[in-house]
């Protein structure tokens, strides 16, 4: 399959060939391979010199393999571009068709042979078409696993396994004060709030790619099938995991919207819109916001939201350690996130563990908004 899958990419051509076409390569570099020598952090991002690519390059590179669509980690300018279709479709919905000089799909499963190592995507569970990058070369595999989560996500494929040598895992909720519990618990108290206050509208931030569509499968599931509505930053995408399968209900925009209509109603926003001018159209709002962040109070106080709905797509703690114990790794990279807590309880452990330092990621979903986000808006 792996050798077909490659053959296929090879004839579509879409990617520019990796060592090929020359008659001897310098592989004296192979016979020592550190996992180091594999990827390595660099300032553009993960860089894969036997593979010839970056994955979730912060900086345009020749050639970036993308984990997922979230601004932080899929940019444009690239030159050659490997991703899911799901991944690619939405940076082309962000950037439009040019966001690459060229692209190419990869399923999950599909392994491609770059330069001297070999890829495989896998599900990370994350939002649509997320992807952990196993990277191997020689007896070595490096599983880079992106943003991931291990919770139930029906939006999404879940979370996958991957057996491996060295995982690169992300540690946004780092530490063991994180427990997200049941995201369809959160669900209930918006819908308490609702029924408390039937006069005033619900407003609830919740990031445009990934968790708005959650909050909406999730509230359709516990079988609240009145109109939910949506801030006009929220429709590209919204409507893109719709083509893609996922049911969503009956959705509305709400601009043109009287005020008065909106009592009682749920919409759906960017955390950045919950909090201005756009507030006015509504009839006395509660202002909810799904979030990760939303178990420490004073971030909630902080951005003055009234109802804090724990509800996240990365692993909390249970879900970040158990995963790790579950690759059966040696050696944990810890990067974008609170790596200390997880690199001490990786070496407690006996694992060989040590932080990334990777700087440009965390900036969209559980972090700040991003400006494209309100350009959008
Ligand atoms: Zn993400």
């Amino acid at each position: 399959m792996g050798r077909e899958a490659s053959r296929r990419v090879r004839e579509r051509g879409d990617l520019p060939p990796v060592g090929r076409g020359k008659k001897r390569r310098d592989t004296s570099y192979i016979t020592q391979m550190r996992p180091q020598d594999i990827l390595m952090p660099v300032p553009a991002g993960l860089c894969c010199k036997p593979g010839g690519f970056h994955i979730d390059p912060v900086r345009p590179v020749e050639r970036a393999l993308i984990t997922h669509g979230h601004s932080d980690h899929a940019r444009p300018g690239h030159g050659a571009v490997l991703a899911t279709q799901e991944t690619l479709d939405m940076m082309r919905l962000r950037y439009g068709d040019n966001f690459a000089r060229s692209t190419q799909a990869i399923a999950y499963g599909e392994q491609i042979k770059l330069g001297d190592v070999s890829v495989k995507f896998h599900p990370a569970g994350h939002v649509l078409g997320s992807a952990q990058i196993a990277v191997s070369c020689r007896d070595t595999c490096i599983v880079a696993s992106g943003d991931y989560k291990d919770a139930a996500d029906p939006t999404c494929v879940p979370f996958e396994v991957v057996r491996c040598d060295v995982f690169i895992t992300e540690a946004t909720f780092g530490l063991p004060v994180f427990r997200h519990g049941d995201a369809s618990d959160e669900i209930k108290k918006l819908l308490a709030s609702v029924a408390l206050f039937p006069e005033r509208a619900h407003l609830v931030g919740a990031y445009s790619l990934g968790k708005a569509q959650r909050v909406i499968v999730l509230l359709r599931a516990v079988g609240y099938d009145a109109p939910i509505y949506l801030h006009g930053a929220m429709e590209k995408i919204t409507r893109y995991y719709e083509s893609r399968g996922v049911a969503l209900g009956e959705l509305r925009l709400v601009k043109g919207m009287k005020k008065s209509d909106l009592a009682g109603t749920i919409t759906l926003a960017p955390p950045s819109a919950t909090s201005d001018i756009w507030t006015r159209r509504f009839p006395d709002p509660v202002t909810a916001f799904a979030s990760g962040w939303m178990r420490v109070r004073a971030r909630a106080r902080q951005r003055g939201v009234e109802l804090p709905l724990v509800i996240s797509d990365h692993a909390d703690w249970d879900g970040l350690t158990a995963t790790i114990d579950a690759t059966g790794a040696g050696e944990i990279w810890v990067t974008h996130g609170q790596e200390d807590a997880l690199v001490h309880w990786c070496t407690a452990k006996g694992l060989t563990a040590r932080p990334l330092d990777l700087v440009g990621y965390g900036d969209e979903d559980e972090g700040d908004v991003p400006a494209a986000e309100d350009a959008e808006a």
